[in-house]
Formats: structure tokens, sequence, C-alpha cells
């Protein structure tokens, strides 16, 4: 499975992504239940907020192959500080709109 990653801009000082990074490698968390290798596309952030970038940067995501976009922890569940991103639910419901139904979208990666 080809995957992209979007992460909250704000937590970029707080976590280089080794926690995504390990449960794609030890299939771990999201990726528990994927059977197939994954290759990472690209890992960026949400463009900052409220996030409406981040639809731009699904695009790029998906035009360089991914087959599905992990929403890092940072953003529904607030890792690693536990501080979710307020407009989480916004931001996937646009992406899921600009992208359609082809593109799986992963609500979380690590615990
Ligand atoms: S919009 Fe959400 S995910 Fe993006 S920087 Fe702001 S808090 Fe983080």
């Amino acid at each position: 499975m080809k995957l992209g990653i979007i992460r909250c801009m704000q937590t970029e000082d707080f976590c280089p992504g080794t926690g995504c990074f390990r449960a794609i490698r030890n299939k771990k968390g999201a990726f528990a239940e994927i059977n197939e290798d994954i290759e990472i596309v690209g890992f960026c952030n949400c463009g900052g907020c409220p996030a409406k970038k981040s639809v731009l940067r699904a695009r790029k995501l998906v035009e360089r192959g991914a087959e599905a976009i992990a929403f890092a922890s940072c953003i529904q569940k607030g890792t690693p500080i536990g501080y979710p991103c307020p407009f989480a639910k916004r931001m996937k419901e646009l992406i899921a709109k600009d992208l359609g139904e082809d593109i799986k979208l992963l609500d979380y990666s690590h615990d």
C-alpha cells in the first residue's frame, strides 16, 4: 500500500514523527490490519491552522501515488501533549470530499 501522512504543523516542534514511522515499520496502531508492504510516498503537515491547505497537500500525496492517507495521531488524538486539533473533523470532511471514495483515510497513526 502506498501511504501519505498528514500531520499537525503545530506539533512539529514537539515531534519529528518517530511514532508514526515506528507504527508503520512494526505494523502497529492504525497499520495493524494491513497485510502488505507499506511504502511512504510523503509526509507533510496540514499547512497550519485552520488546515485549509491540507486539501491541497492531500491531493499532492495522491498525485504521487498515495492510495491511503493517514492523519497522524497528533491531529485527532492530540499526541504528544494531549491537544487534539479543533479543525480535525472539518479537515477530514474536506479531504474526503476532494479525494473521493477510492482513497482510504486513516484517523490516526499510532496508539
Ligand atoms: S489545523 Fe489542526 S492539525 Fe493543523 S496546525 Fe492547526 S491544530 Fe494542528
